[in-house]
Order: C-alpha cells, then sequence, then structure tokens
C-alpha cells in the first residue's frame, strides 16, 4: 500500500515537472497529440470556415469561460435612445402607424396604402442604417430596433417592410464593402425611397442550405453600354424574396465560375454579390407569394443567362467570390436587431391589449384575469414580454458598441421569436373566439396569423437551435478550440505545434478548474459563489446560480466535445439542448442587467423574478436533457451526481409569483407601463386597441360603483322579476330599485357602451363583401 502510494506521488510529480517545462512537454506531449489532432480534424470548407470567423465574441464568452462576473454585466454601458431618435418615434413612426390600417391592408388593398408608402420614402425610414453623410437617418441599432418593435405594435405588413431594408440586403453590403461610386450612387437613392431594396440568396433547391446555391454566373466578355465589357452571364432562380415584387435593385447571390481564365486561374470562385436594378434585360420580377395572408411584398425572381458588367459585383471585380464571407460577416447585425425586434412588438402589444381585455372581459360575474387560469396564461405573457425586450436591448446595444455578435444573433432569433409564439398563443386563448373571427375589431389574429413567417426566415429556427448556436458557437466563443483548429491547420507545422502547445493546455486548465468549480457549486448549491456588492440583494441568488450554471455549462460542453468529437455536429439534439443552456444564460444575463438598469424598480420584480425562474428551469431541464442522452452512461452518471447532487435547483414559478405578474399587466401602473413602452396605443376607441384602453379606464373608474351595485344585488334588493338583472343589464335593473343614482348609472352606461365595443365581434354578408357590423365608417372591407 505505502508502495502504490509512493508510486503514485511520484507519478503525480513526474507529470508535474513535464507539464511545467515547456521543452519536455512539448517535445513528449504536445507534438504526438499535435500530430493525431492534425490527422483527425477534418478540413473545413471555406463557406464553413468564413461562417465559424465571422463576428465577434461578446457577453457569450463570458458565459462560455463559466465565470460571468456581475460587475462586468452591468459595466455595458445601458443602451439610450438620443434626442432625435425618441422624437422620430413619438411622431413619424406615430404618423404612419395611423396611416395603417391592419385589416385594410390585408382585405381592401393588399398592400400598405400608396400614402404609407409615400411617407416612408420621404420620412427615410429606409435610411435609417444609412449614415447621415449619405443622407439617411444614421440611428443606433437601439433606434432601429425600437422603430421596428414599435411598427410591429401596429401591422406586420408595415414593419416587415421597413424592417428588410434595414437588415441584411443591399444598403448593408454597400456599407461595408461597396465601392465609392457604389455607395455615393446607391446609399442617397436608398436613403430617400428612390431605389428599393430586396436581396435574393434563396433558391428552390437550397434553403437552409444556402451555401449550396445552384445560381450561377459564368465571366465572359459581352456588350455594356454601346462597349465590349469583362461580365458575367448569370442563370437564377429564387424565392420567397421580400420586396422583391416592387423592388427597384436587387441583391443576389450566385457562384461565379471563371472557366476561361478571364480573371486569374481559379476556375470556381465561390458566392458572389451583385446588385442588379430589377429593369435591366432578363431580369424577371413581379410575381407574389401569398404568405400566410401576409401583405408585405414577397415574390420569386429568375434570369437566364443575363449579361452584366463585372461592376455589378458589391465591392467591383476584387471582390467577386467574397460573397459568403461578406454576408456571414453582415449577418449578425441584423439578425439581432429585425426578428427580435417585431416579435418583441408583438408580445408588448398582447400585453398591453390582453392584459386589458381580461379586466373588461367578465365572465361568471368575475373579471377574467382573476382566475387563476388566466393569471397562469397572463404571467407567461408578462414574464416572457420583460424577458423578450431586456434581450432586444441589451443585443441591440451589443451592435452600438461595435459588436458584430454572430452567436447571440443567433440566441435571440431563436429564443425572442419562439417566446412570443408562446405570448400571442397565450393572448389568443385568453381572448377566445375575439382573437379566432377576423374582422376590424380584431387586435391579434393577425399578429397569430404571421407567427411562423419569422420563425422560418433569417435561418429557420429548428436549424438555428440544432446547428447555429451550439455547432458553431461551441467553436466561436470557446476560450481555446477556435485556435486549436487553427493550429492543426496551420501551413507550417512547427509554428502550428507552438500555437498548438499553448491552446491545448489552456483548455485543459480550463476544463480543470471549470469542473472543480461546477462540482463545488453544485455541492455547496452556490453558496459561495459570492456575488458582486452591487448586485440587488433581491437578485443575488440569481447571480450565484448564474456562475453555477455556466461552470457547469462549460464542463458538459468540454466533456461533450471531448467524448463526442466529431460526431457531435450530427448529435443535433445534444448540441441544441447545449446551446439553450447558453442562451437561457444570455437572456437570464440580460434581465438581470435590464433590472439594474432600470433602477430596479420593486413593481418590476414580479417579472423580473418569473421571467428568470423560467429561464433557470428551462437551463435545468437543457442540462438534464443532455444528461440523460449522453451516450456514455457512466459518465452521465457521475457528472449528473457531481454536478446537480441535491437534483433540480429551480422549481417553476410560483402561483403566488405568477398571480403577482398578472396584476402587474392588468392593473395599470409602472410595471405595465414600463413593459408596454414603445406600443402603438390608438387614442381612438373607433380602433380596437383604442377601444380596449378606454373600456380598461372606464371599468378601473366605477370599480367603486360597480362594487355597491354587486353588494345591492347580493343583499336580494333588485326584483327577482326583472328581467333586465342579468349580465349585461344588471345596472339598469339595480337604478330601477333605487341601488344608483342617476349619475351613477350615465357612468355605468358609459362604461358598458366601451365594453360592448370592446367585446363585438365582426360579421360580414354571407359573400364577405360590403363592411362589418363593426366598421363605422361604411367602407367596403
Ligand atoms: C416570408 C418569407 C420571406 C423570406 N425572405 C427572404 C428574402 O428576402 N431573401 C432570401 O434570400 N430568402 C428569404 N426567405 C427564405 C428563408 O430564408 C428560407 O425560407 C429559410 O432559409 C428556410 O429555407 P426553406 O424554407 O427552404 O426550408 P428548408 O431549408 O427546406 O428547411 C426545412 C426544415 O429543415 C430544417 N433544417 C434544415 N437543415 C437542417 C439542419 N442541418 N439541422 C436541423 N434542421 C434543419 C429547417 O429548420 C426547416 O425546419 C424568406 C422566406 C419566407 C417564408
Amino acid at each position: 500500500m505505502t508502495f502504490l502510494l509512493i508510486l503514485l506521488i511520484l507519478l503525480l510529480a513526474a507529470a508535474a515537472f513535464v507539464l511545467s517545462n515547456r521543452d519536455l512537454r512539448t517535445r513528449h506531449l504536445s507534438r504526438p497529440l499535435y500530430q493525431v489532432f492534425r490527422r483527425i480534424l477534418p478540413r473545413m470548407s471555406d463557406t464553413e470556415r468564413e461562417a465559424l470567423e465571422a463576428g465577434t465574441v461578446w457577453w457569450e464568452g463570458e458565459l462560455f469561460r463559466g465565470r460571468p462576473s456581475a460587475r462586468a454585466l452591468h459595466a455595458i454601458p445601458a443602451p439610450r435612445l438620443s434626442g432625435d431618435e425618441q422624437a422620430f418615434l413619438d411622431n413619424e413612426v406615430e404618423t404612419v402607424c395611423a396611416l395603417v390600417n391592419d385589416w385594410q391592408v390585408t382585405r381592401r388593398d393588399q398592400d400598405i396604402p400608396a400614402e404609407a408608402w409615400d411617407y416612408i420614402k420621404t420620412h427615410r425610414f429606409f435610411g435609417m442604417i444609412i449614415p447621415k453623410e449619405y443622407g439617411g437617418l444614421g440611428f443606433s441599432a437601439l433606434a432601429h430596433s425600437a422603430v421596428v418593435a414599435k411598427l410591429s405594435t401596429r401591422c406586420s405588413a408595415l414593419s416587415v417592410t421597413v424592417m428588410v431594408p434595414n437588415s441584411l440586403g443591399p444598403a448593408e453590403l454597400l456599407l461595408h464593402y461597396g465601392t465609392d461610386e457604389q455607395k455615393n450612387h446607391y446609399l442617397p437613392r436608398l436613403a430617400r425611397g428612390e431605389d428599393i431594396p430586396a436581396f435574393a440568396l434563396t433558391s428552390p433547391w437550397a434553403g437552409s442550405d444556402a451555401a449550396a446555391i445552384p445560381d450561377h454566373g459564368v465571366v465572359c466578355k459581352g456588350e455594356w453600354q454601346g462597349r465590349e465589357v469583362l461580365g458575367m452571364r448569370v442563370t437564377w432562380d429564387k424565392r420567397y424574396i421580400t420586396l422583391g415584387p416592387v423592388c427597384t435593385l436587387l441583391g443576389l447571390a450566385f457562384r461565379l465560375y471563371d472557366p476561361d481564365g478571364l480573371l486569374g486561374d481559379a476556375p470556381d470562385l465561390g458566392i458572389t454579390c451583385a446588385l442588379v436594378p430589377s429593369d435591366h434585360p432578363g431580369v424577371e420580377i413581379g410575381r407574389r407569394h401569398f404568405p400566410l395572408d401576409a401583405m408585405f411584398m414577397n415574390g420569386p425572381t429568375r434570369g437566364r443567362d443575363v449579361f452584366m458588367p463585372l461592376d455589378f459585383i458589391i465591392g467591383g471585380p476584387d471582390m467577386a467570390g467574397q460573397g459568403w464571407r461578406m454576408l456571414m460577416e453582415c449577418l449578425a447585425a441584423g439578425r439581432s436587431i429585425s426578428l427580435p425586434s417585431s416579435y418583441t412588438g408583438m408580445a408588448k402589444l398582447t400585453a398591453r391589449a390582453v392584459g386589458a381585455y381580461t379586466v373588461v372581459r367578465d365572465q361568471f360575474r368575475t373579471r377574467i384575469h382573476k382566475f387563476e387560469g388566466v393569471a397562469e396564461a397572463l404571467a407567461r405573457i408578462g414574464g416572457h414580454t420583460y424577458l423578450m425586450d431586456a434581450a432586444r436591448v441589451m443585443t441591440a446595444g451589443a451592435v452600438d458598441l461595435g459588436e458584430k455578435p454572430a452567436v447571440v444573433s443567433a440566441i435571440v432569433k431563436y429564443h425572442v421569436t419562439e417566446r412570443g409564439r408562446i405570448v400571442v398563443n397565450d393572448g389568443m386563448d385568453i381572448i377566445g373566439g375575439k382573437g379566432i373571427c377576423l374582422g376590424p375589431q380584431n387586435f391579434l389574429g393577425r399578429a397569430y396569423q404571421q407567427l411562423p413567417v419569422g420563425i422560418t426566415v433569417e435561418g429557420a429556427n429548428i436549424l438555428t437551435r440544432s446547428l447555429i448556436i451550439f455547432g458553431q458557437g461551441a467553436i466561436r466563443c470557446h476560450p481555446y478550440v477556435l485556435d486549436e483548429m487553427h493550429a492543426a491547420q496551420a501551413a507550417d507545422p512547427e509554428q502550428g505545434l507552438q500555437d498548438f502547445d499553448r491552446a491545448f493546455w489552456g483548455h485543459v486548465r480550463h476544463t480543470t478548474t471549470n469542473a472543480l468549480r461546477a462540482v463545488g457549486h453544485g455541492f455547496t448549491n452556490a453558496l459561495l459563489a459570492r456575488p458582486d456588492t452591487t448586485v440587488a440583494p433581491e437578485m443575488a441568488r440569481y447571480y450565484r446560480q448564474m456562475t453555477r450554471f455556466s461552470a457547469a455549462f462549460a464542463t458538459l460542453a468540454d466533456i461533450s466535445m471531448l467524448t463526442l468529437g466529431g460526431s457531435l455536429k450530427r448529435r443535433e439534439s445534444i448540441s441544441a439542448r447545449l446551446g439553450d443552456i447558453l442562451s437561457q444564460l444570455y437572456l437570464i444575463s440580460a434581465v438581470l442587467k435590464r433590472y439594474q438598469d432600470e433602477g430596479r424598480q420593486a413593481a418590476d420584480a414580479p417579472l423580473a423574478h418569473w421571467a428568470i425562474q423560467d429561464a433557470f428551469c428551462r437551463a435545468q431541464d437543457a442540462c438534464a436533457g443532455v444528461l440523460a442522452n449522453f451516450p456514455n452512461r457512466p459518465l452521465a452518471w457521475v457528472l449528473r451526481a457531481l454536478l446537480f447532487p441535491w437534483g433540480r435547483p429551480f422549481t417553476a414559478p410560483s402561483d403566488a409569483l405568477s398571480m403577482a405578474v398578472a396584476d402587474a399587466i392588468s392593473q395599470p401602473g409602472g410595471a405595465r407601463d414600463r413593459l408596454t413602452r414603445g406600443a402603438y396605443v390608438p387614442r381612438d376607441p373607433a380602433e380596437p386597441v383604442g377601444a380596449i384602453e378606454a373600456a380598461f379606464s372606464a371599468v378601473l373608474d366605477t370599480q367603486a360603483i360597480e362594487a355597491r351595485m354587486r353588494e345591492f344585488e347580493k343583499a336580494g334588493r333588485v326584483p327577482a322579476a326583472d328581467p333586465r338583472a342579468n349580465v349585461r343589464d344588471m345596472a339598469e335593473a339595480v337604478h330601477a330599485a333605487g341601488g344608483l343614482t342617476d349619475d351613477e348609472l350615465q357612468r355605468l352606461r358609459a362604461r358598458n357602451a366601451l365594453r360592448d365595443r370592446v367585446i363585438a365581434v365582426d360579421d360580414f354578408a354571407p359573400d364577405f363583401q360590403g363592411p362589418s357590423n363593426t366598421d363605422t365608417t361604411g367602407e367596403r372591407s
């Protein structure tokens, strides 16, 4: 026994000596390992490498390292709108919202009205991301996001029309890669709305796998403006192109070949992006798809052997073949903003209008928000909306700090759209038949119809979750893996060995310390993870658990990569769950930051608690899912026992907390106003949301009268024979029996008129022609 102990000590000492001596370590350990690495690591394709290397690593990198610091989180500047940006939201955005009526856009015009198109163009909504020097608005990402969110509370066609030119497309690509001539020509025209852009990547044969597009161009000579020039003959067949049917400037992605060596000796130059005027001979455009009854312009475009000069390439001929890199580098900014903002807008609309509806609507002689079942759904609406807005703001803030957060943009795209789906679905359930029957009075049904659109575009959600967030994120955010891969593929093996040695042993140290910390935090339930003194005491527990989950995640990620290796890419369910853990930690950080940045509002605490507890439950479910499906079973048992020795630390938000959240969104006050800040709320009670707001106020203003009326009725003082003693006309019966003054009756009548407007549902002539019963304009609907 003593002999074995001595042997063990000697072995450990020898290992420590070898590891601490760089020469010995490199010669005896790193070199053989490096040779194995170089042999087994599959070569990355250019498109894979460009996707992996695009963008920057930001706060998610801290989460990946297993040591997120509260001080660092709070030190990220709180994003703020400038005075000009706020004024634009309060004036121009408010005005354009008032110009558009979703029902008329859908049923009557099949487009947003001409007046709104003009307004958008002249007020430079299409130039939010274009700097002022080119005539654009030069807005921050936060302002851009706030505009899209507000438009989405009004009409999806309006918001998509504004969103797309400001997302990944001609303007963004020109800003980064355009030649001066291209920028000076196109950017002012795009900012003024004289050119309407669209960007065509997707083909019928390559949707998610966009790098596989069969659309191609061949470099050749041809005639352009009366001269023979070097150009390309391009053939394409694209579909689903937003603004395609009305665009005047088509961004086109295709693969460029140079079989005759006119540009150099590479026959396959790769994906190339060009800008083609839509009136260029041979461009087929104008037909429309019909995406779930949405009225934004979307359709196919085709062209066969269309000759265009090389100057059409964004950035000129030098950028031939650089298209995929360009797209990957620019993807993060748009993906961080467009869909997260529009889904947050839909959630705000739901929270605002449905929260109020539950106060206006009675069943079983009770306001429906008082039923626990409804409160549970209201809590999901409130908690998720709080989190979605927190993530929207924090991520837009990152873009404003100059980040191109590739992984975070995928996290918010996926998780904010998925939570938006939950919120709108819950809203629909709460308002019942009122949400089902479309018409001018339905304020939510159109948002519900549009939900799958954002889930599908900018990386369909299943793919984003399964392949992008962790699949790319693990390599991108991990402090050592990308360096190891670069070293393994280095052209100079000696330099590669030095880099590998540094990265590999750093990795070993990182994994070991994180594993020890994760086990320690597991056994102590993170009690020893001391959060910074700057954190709100009521949130301290979450900071501790964030540290614990972050260390556990880093450990699980490393062990998964180590044991599953390259097959992890195919084990999408495991990869997706690892991505879920990272994502929930990012979203929890966003909520903690929002709570801190907004001055720790006590009234908002239930919303923050609910959102964080729900996100932790999702994170721990994902951890459990990884372990339950880990192929190496003994290792999974050991990991479960070490990381979660006392079981799961979180339970779903309690009923009491859910009731508090439901109250926060169904009662007037700061919490409700902050949660729905930036939503378009029409004042006109002829508008459905305006009617709900007015009825909500009227119900609250008449609460005391209502309570006395109920007492009177309960005391049996209303004659049983009075047919007005029913759910609709009780005020009349109580008044007749002497329980209400004339003035009180008038106030209840006014309230009931608004209530009746809110609960009204549209009906139409059998052929659906003519106005609905609720349409006071008398227009054909
Ligand atoms: C309304 C609308 C607007 C659009 N606007 C534009 C535009 O302006 N420009 C443009 O170029 N394109 C646009 N698109 C195209 C959009 O980006 C694609 O629809 C999207 O990339 C998905 O492609 P797909 O529909 O062909 O689905 P598919 O690629 O056929 O995918 C089918 C399913 O398989 C899943 N999947 C695919 N690969 C994987 C994988 N490796 N792992 C797990 N799951 C996977 C997907 O998530 C999806 O659920 C738009 C689409 C729509 C519907």
